[in-house]
């Protein structure tokens, strides 16, 4: 059978050695399979003729059939063209050539029959296609023209020739080749049992549809296939891994977990966080090692949940860490926590980089020797001198900043992998979240806890600076504290700091009677947390920051967050913003400042901040905005590159179908060695050694 992987793309007609190098180089195909898996990202309908008397300027591609009448070559030097004046009956348009007028001339003739295809303009009152693509033989059958691939090219590529109709001649080639059925990547039952097309039509129709429908017969069964293969190789690795190790048991509430319930805690737990609490006790009682999602906006009340369940791991003899993703973040947790701890006599202690010498060394043996009971640090705990005698739970919070590495190299911490709990605030809907997170299971806080007031957002031009402050000022009388956040990124970093320098500048002139902080990240991390500690004790009022304050710090008597220049932010990182005010029992109030020019993304993003609060309905409308590959997160895990057909926005309902076929399959043959199921677990080994690290997800 042929194996187009192995077969070198430079050997197909049309391709050579320098049109194997660009493709090589500019796409990354080298085989032939790699070309035929280079789909097209758009389909124009060639089935259909336009008259030129109802073509309009709006129009993307426009198909005519008729003869020229005359050509006429206007204009001399860099300026000159060709024009071709072109009739179909109905009325005249322009084709006009600004290269390769001599080719033009001496392959088209007057008064032939010609369709032409391309995107047409209006100009001078007239219909005009440049470079229009032009069939010699006006007698195609049309209907089997039917949807016309395009594909994407590079700049390099074109220069070269090679255009997505030269990629298209080039996979006509290829599809020429296959005369016999290409070996199947799916077994032949689940191809009968789900109705899919086989991997050879797929492929083909993909190329060169001749309907809507085949084309989404053949879409479907691709997208089917990734989807599939990612959900199998994640249900057979923790499978394997539940296997492997037992999990550790919290089989008892002891007197810890039930004195802090009776006697220590400050408020009543919302109905959500109680249901959380019972998941995660029931987890880490099943024998199987828990791996759990804990997803709840900000200032939902996380943390209780995780202190609660790292009280279950002390009550059965274990060690907890929870880790943040900065120094500052990790004080605040240590502060909560051992103010919340006080009365029960348990050891906390914190860990971050700036922690040294005898008190470090002090902390390590503490670790080791089992008289720490709860571990607060930041990333300093991954290092390798750390160590513990028995941590039964790691709580990670603000998940996205961490990558998958660090989450392994915590369970490595003890000879039997710890439970490990995810917090994290900036939601991921839930098809996302499975594909990305493999095998953990997601618990939700979709409740905040009673009498906070949704913070009231409005959008504001940035030529209304004058009623903004007089706002903050009234809100500065009050006793409030309120930030102001510029953004910044690496790539405009002296502009943006300018800017916020600028903007420091003027509000220390405008409101003199405050004090007024100002941190961003190129700050020594020293520096930046004293100044944030500053702002927290109030003895300062405004603050002025990048995007540093994003995660987690927690100042109850901010009530007012001003995003400068928002239209640069992305949808999450204006919801994570926001988060940081509407902790207290004040009115607190986000401003969102924008130029005049919106793009049409920018106004949906504001109006979706202005309209909702809801942290997982801003996620669902980042992710159809912006498509997965953008979604922070999935970075890390390069998943949503390796999809070439899927979209985890959309494909919502698909991901559910083939991780439940998934499930089915393990679940009966967990190491896939029965028959039915050997080219499954052989498709497992072949993408496994693709340059995607398929682990990396699991
Ligand atoms: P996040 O989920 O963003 O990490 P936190 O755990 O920091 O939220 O909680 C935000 C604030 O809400 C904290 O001040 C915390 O003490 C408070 N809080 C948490 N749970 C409750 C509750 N059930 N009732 C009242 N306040 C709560
Ligand atoms: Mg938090």
């Amino acid at each position: 059978m042929l194996d187009l992987s192995v077969r070198d793309v430079k050997y197909l007609p049309g391709v050579g050695p320098a049109r194997a190098e660009l493709l090589s180089k500019e796409l990354g195909i080298k085989s032939l399979a790699d070309l035929i898996h280079y789909y097209p990202y758009k389909y124009i309908d060639r089935s259909r003729l336009f008259q030129i008397k109802e073509v309009n300027g709006t129009m993307p591609y426009i198909q005519l059939k008729g003869r020229i009448l005359s050509f006429e070559e206007i204009g001399a030097g860099r300026g000159k063209r060709l024009v071709a004046h072109f009739t179909d009956g109905t009325s005249v348009a322009d084709l006009v050539w600004f290269q390769g007028i001599k080719f033009a001339l001496s392959k088209y003739r007057p008064n032939t029959e010609y369709v032409v295809f391309g995107k047409p303009t209006i100009y001078g009152g007239r219909v005009n296609i440049a470079h229009p693509e032009i069939d010699i033989d006006a007698n195609i059958n049309l209907s089997e023209m039917g949807m016309q691939p395009h594909y994407n090219t590079t700049e390099k590529m074109k220069k070269s020739g090679l255009n997505s109709a030269a990629i298209r001649k080039l996979i006509n080639n290829l599809l020429e080749l296959i005369v016999e059925p290409l070996p199947e990547t799916l077994p032949n039952w689940l191809i009968n049992r789900e109705n899919l097309m086989s991997l050879t039509d797929a492929l083909t129709v993909i190329h060169s549809p001749k309907t809507a429908d085949s084309l989404r017969q053949a879409q479907h069964r691709l997208k089917f296939e990734e989807l599939f293969y990612v959900q199998l190789n994640i249900c057979r690795y923790s499978a394997a891994r539940n296997k492997r190790f037992k999990g550790l048991m919290f089989s008892k509430v002891g007197n810890s977990f039930n004195r802090f319930y009776s006697e220590c805690l400050p408020f009543a737990l919302t109905e959500a966080q109680k249901r959380v609490v019972r998941e995660i006790r029931r987890d880490t009682c099943s024998g199987v090692q828990m791996n759990r999602l804990l997803q709840g906006d900000v200032g939902s009340g996380k943390t209780m949940v995780a202190l609660m369940s790292m009280l279950l791991a002390i009550d059965n003899g274990f060690q907890a860490c929870i880790m943040a993703p900065t120094e500052i973040l990790a004080e605040q947790h240590f502060a909560n926590i051992s103010r919340y701890l006080n009365s029960i006599g348990l050891n906390v202690e914190l860990l971050t980089g700036s922690i040294k010498g005898k008190r470090r060394e002090a902390i390590l043996n503490g670790l080791v020797g089992g008289n720490v009971n709860i571990l607060v640090a930041t990333h300093a705990v991954l290092e390798d001198t750390v160590m513990f005698a028995r941590l039964g739970l790691v709580v990670i919070d603000e998940q996205h900043r961490f990558g998958v590495a660090q989450r392994a190299k915590l369970w490595s911490k003890n000879s039997n992998p710890p439970h490990v709990l995810v917090m994290t605030a900036t939601p991921i809907p839930r098809t996302l979240a499975m594909t990305l997170y493999g095998d953990l299971d997601v618990s939700i806080i979709d409740e905040l806890p009673p009498g906070r007031k949704p913070i009231k957002t409005v959008h504001k031009f940035d030529n209304t600076h004058v009623d903004i402050y007089a706002f903050l000022d009234e809100e500065l009388k009050k006793g409030r504290q309120v930030y102001v956040v510029y953004p910044l990124i690496e790539e405009s970093e002296k502009i943006d700091l300018k800017n916020l320098e600028d903007g420091y500048k003027i509000i220390c002139d405008r409101f003199q009677g405050y004090d007024v902080s100002k941190v961003h990240g190129k700050m020594k991390p020293a520096e930046k947390d004293a100044e944030m500690q500053r702002f927290k004790r109030g003895e300062t009022r405004i603050m002025v920051s990048t995007t540093v304050i994003e995660v987690g710090v927690d100042v109850p008597n901010a009530s007012v967050m001003v995003i400068e220049n928002a239209e640069r932010f992305g949808l999450s990182q204006l919801h994570q913003l926001r988060g940081r005010v509407g902790r207290g029992a004040d009115q607190s109030f986000c401003i969102l400042v924008t130029g005049y020019k919106l793009s049409e993304d920018t106004r949906k993003r504001i109006d979706i901040m202005v309209d909702s609060n809801d942290g997982f309905e801003i996620a669902e409308a980042d992710l159809k905005l912006r498509g997965p590959g953008d979604i922070e997160g999935t970075q890390q895990s390069g998943i949503a590159f390796d999809l070439k057909l899927a979209n985890l926005a959309r494909d919502g309902m698909l991901i559910e179908q083939v991780r439940n076929i998934a499930k089915e399959i393990i679940a009966k043959d967990a190491d896939l060695v029965q028959p039915e199921n050997q080219l499954l677990a052989r498709e497992l080994r072949r993408l496994k050694k693709s340059p995607f690290d398929w682990s990396s997800i699991s």
